[in-house]
């Protein structure tokens, strides 16, 4: 009886109702995949969407926040050094945004710091 059933299952013909049956299926799948992964499935450890803080997930920055993300104005000693500028310094004395202008230029110019 068991030698019967094996013979049956590998030697049976895939009808082309079983076979257009089985690429929907295969489609099914991957279309909910696909819109698993569009949706955005919650990446591990990381904060889950909620109402109120929808603006940090979206707009989230890369690397370290600044240490003044608690509120509160600079304080001078830690203040970027380009007059004006009331940003955290980051590298150099400089702030992020002039840092990375500074370094802009002297790549333009070739002229080192
Ligand atoms: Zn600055």
């Amino acid at each position: 009886m068991a030698r019967l059933r094996k013979e049956l299952t590998s030697q049976a013909p895939l009808t082309p109702a079983l076979t257009s049956w089985a690429e929907a299926l295969g489609d099914a799948i991957g279309r909910g995949m696909l819109r698993a992964l569009n949706t955005g499935m919650p990446v591990m450890g990381s904060v889950a969407p909620s109402p109120g803080n929808g603006a940090v997930m979206a707009g989230r920055r890369r690397g370290r926040p600044p240490k003044t993300v608690a509120g509160g104005p600079v304080p001078m000693d830690r203040r970027c050094t380009v007059s004006g500028c009331t940003r955290e310094q980051r590298s150099k004395g400089l702030c992020s945004a002039h840092y990375q202008a500074e370094r802009r230029r002297q790549i333009a110019t070739g002229k080192p710091a």
